[in-house]
């Protein structure tokens, strides 16, 4: 099946045109056209939604769920299709497509699974206390609700699982939030073809058609009208440190301020202790290449630098991760834009006094090498930008003194989205030592592995203390990422055919 986009906005069931075109900018083949949204389609899309929620965020689980599991089934009669304008709007092979495609439908599949279950409604009794002196106590129970219309923002790097119908969409429905998206400009086609999927799973089950709607984007003010639309509740935002603040300014400054859930960058940072780094520094190494070099580096999970003890066994490190980073071609990057900030990245590194080049290689136009740097533990912790996140496969080993040094820096990180420690049992104190500095600073800790490669799980934590999100108590990742989209209401001696239904099943 051959995918021919109508170039559209999806708004409340209706395909509708903007005001002009852009052009899609695909690493191969065709270019599309794609009609630039407005701030009136916002707002249409805004009001559908809000319609909507009269009707959806009151309706069964079972109705949400068997919604939730039509998406996904829509998704997977255009697999395809998907995969294929999927692969040449993002460059991304067809392989990762295709397993992007499973997560994508898996989560919608597990958000029905869940809902159903109702342990996201965290529903609380205390009963009436007649007798109490002095005072009575009234029956309180409380209940999770949906708040509202939602906007998501996706990412460039998962055309789909962060995207259209991605973890966000998938939380916010399943929530009872109607959801508006604002398309990403690197993938208009793949997001055209994710809208239709969720139109046509509209029509079948016959919910509110404002309940989705998809506008493209082309211009800044869409984005900006619709973070600060008084009908939407709560922003779900994935992608980038400066994209994300912006937007999250905007959501405090409005009138009544909204929550924005921004999952940013981040370097996650590893810590080799010493008795893992002398058994194994040649795997370490060449499991970090893997690791950092998988996707072409562009992965909010990519483990950016290394933090190890000087010595033999670190030179044993160094060396093995050049040798194995040194095999790996030329890949294609997302879009024009991020291989240019990944090459001015790399120049950054490269003409520092603070860093000395392990492997540099030139890349051209939206290819992208990989490239490993190297410095102290001093001078990282005094040159703040030797820390900040450079989309794609470039690596900074950090060279420590001791363990102390070690702990030292680890203190010092920003938040991350994940820290881990490679260890061995004799590095148990070492670590002991890591563990409670590194919960503070990551939403996730590992040990002897590498981050990327998110598990969709109910004890999944995607987010951390700001910049790796905006909001350190959240996820957007694995069912409890539901809870972005709930809010607590209590009831006070409410009688029982007054109460929502999720009360009693
Ligand atoms: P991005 O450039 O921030 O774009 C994300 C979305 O925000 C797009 O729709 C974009 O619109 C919009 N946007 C960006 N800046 C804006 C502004 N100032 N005003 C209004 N809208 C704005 O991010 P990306 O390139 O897609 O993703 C790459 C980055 O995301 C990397 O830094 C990566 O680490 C991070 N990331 C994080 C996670 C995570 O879970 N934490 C996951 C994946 C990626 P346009 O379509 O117009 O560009």
């Amino acid at each position: 099946m051959v995918f021919t986009p109508k170039g559209k906005h999806l708004v409340a069931g209706e395909w509708l045109d903007g005001e002009g075109t852009f052009g899609s900018a695909p690493a191969h083949g065709p270019v599309y056209h794609f009609a630039i949204g407005t701030v009136e389609l916002v707002n249409r899309a805004c009001e559908a939604a809000e319609e909507a929620f009269w009707s959806f965020g009151y309706s069964s689980r079972a109705e949400r769920a068997a919604f939730l599991r039509t998406i996904a089934d829509e998704i997977d009669a255009r697999a395809d299709a998907i995969t294929e304008i999927g692969s040449q709007e993002t460059g991304l092979p067809e392989a990762r497509l295709q397993g992007e495609r499973g997560r994508t439908t898996g989560q919608l599949r597990l958000f029905a699974d869940h809902i159903e279950k109702g342990e996201h409604l965290d529903r609380r009794f205390d009963a009436a206390m007649p007798d109490r002196k002095p005072a009575p106590r009234p029956e309180i129970r409380l209940i999770q609700r949906p708040i509202g219309p939602v906007a998501v923002f996706g990412a460039s790097n998962f055309p789909l699982a962060f995207s259209t119908a991605g973890g966000d969409t998938a939380a916010a429905l399943a929530a009872g939030c109607p959801v508006v998206v604002k398309g990403h400009s690197a993938h208009p086609g793949t997001g055209e073809i994710v809208a239709q999927a969720i139109e046509a799973a509209i029509r079948k089950t016959g919910v509110h058609p404002g309940v989705f709607s998809l506008i493209q984007g082309g211009c800044r003010e869409v984005g900006h009208a619709l973070v600060q639309h008084p009908l939407i509740k709560a922003v779900g935002f994935t992608g980038s440190l400066a994209g994300g603040r912006a937007l999250f300014d905007l959501c405090a400054a409005r009138p009544e301020p909204i929550p924005f859930f921004g999952e940013l960058g981040s370097v996650n940072p590893m810590f080799l202790l010493p008795e893992a780094l002398n058994a194994r520094a040649e795997t370490l190494g060449q499991g970090w290449a893997g690791s950092l070099t998988m996707g072409a580096g562009q992965f909010c999970t990519n483990p950016g630098i290394a933090v190890v003890v000087d010595g033999a066994a670190a030179d044993r490190f160094t060396a093995a991760t050049v040798e194995a980073l040194a095999t790996v071609a030329p890949q294609t990057m997302l879009t024009d834009g991020i291989a240019k900030a990944y090459h001015d990245g790399q120049a950054r590194f490269a003409s520092r006094n603070a860093v000395k080049p392990l492997l540099v290689t030139r890349s051209t136009d939206r290819a992208a090498s990989p490239n490993l740097f190297e410095t102290t533990g001093a001078q990282f912790l005094s040159d703040h930008a030797l820390g900040e996140e450079v989309f794609g496969p470039l690596g900074l080993v950090v060279r420590v003194g001791s363990l102390d040094e070690m702990e030292q820096l680890a203190r010092g990180f920003e938040g991350q989205l994940t820290a881990t420690i490679h260890m061995d049992s004799a590095d148990l104190d070492a670590a002991r030592r890591l563990r409670p500095v590194l919960e503070r600073k990551a939403g996730r800790v590992l040990v002897n592995g590498f981050p990327t490669g998110v598990e969709v799980v109910d004890s999944m934590v995607h987010g951390g203390p700001y910049p790796a999100s905006t909001n350190f108590g959240a996820t957007s990742v694995g069912t409890l990422s539901i809870r972005r989209f709930l809010r607590p209401v209590a009831y006070q001696n409410m009688p029982e055919g007054l109460l929502p239904e999720d009360f009693l099943g």
